[in-house]
């Protein structure tokens, strides 16, 4: 299953995020809707796999990021929602994809830890989940 070795990599960047797995109340996790993830069974997989890893009852929080572009022929921004729309400014099929294929750790916060979170900057690579492709 496509979504448990990515619950078992975001764990594995949490853990080296805090230095090893020990309880943690919840992870938050930016999921592009172009990701070929299924949120829903990404969080029943991160639960069950953080309770048997060490994480204690960890709570996968996924954000989920729409997909958006930038036109090539008129330079718009638009959120795609079918792709065989054109650019609802111009009409051209010509797009550079900005987001939606996002699949990141964002933030840990730890179970006995009231205000500290332990955030990962924008654009940092390491929280990134590779994606193998295979569904
Ligand atoms: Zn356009």
């Amino acid at each position: 299953m496509h979504e448990l070795s990515i619950a078992l990599e975001m764990l594995d960047i949490a853990g080296r995020a805090i230095g090893g797995p020990k309880p943690v109340r919840s992870v938050r996790a930016v999921v592009g809707t172009l990701s070929g993830v299924c949120a829903d069974s990404l969080r029943f997989c991160f639960s069950e796999v953080a309770r048997q890893e060490g994480f204690g009852a960890a709570v996968l929080e996924v954000e989920l990021r729409s997909a958006t572009a930038v036109c090539r022929a008129c330079g718009g921004g638009h959120v795609v929602e079918d792709f065989t729309e054109g650019c609802p400014a111009c009409g051209s099929l010509h797009r550079d994809i900005k987001t939606g294929y996002e699949c990141e750790v964002v933030s840990i916060t730890l179970e006995d830890d009231d205000d500290g979170e332990c955030s990962r900057g924008e654009g940092n690579s390491a929280g990134e989940v590779a994606r193998d492709g295979a569904e």
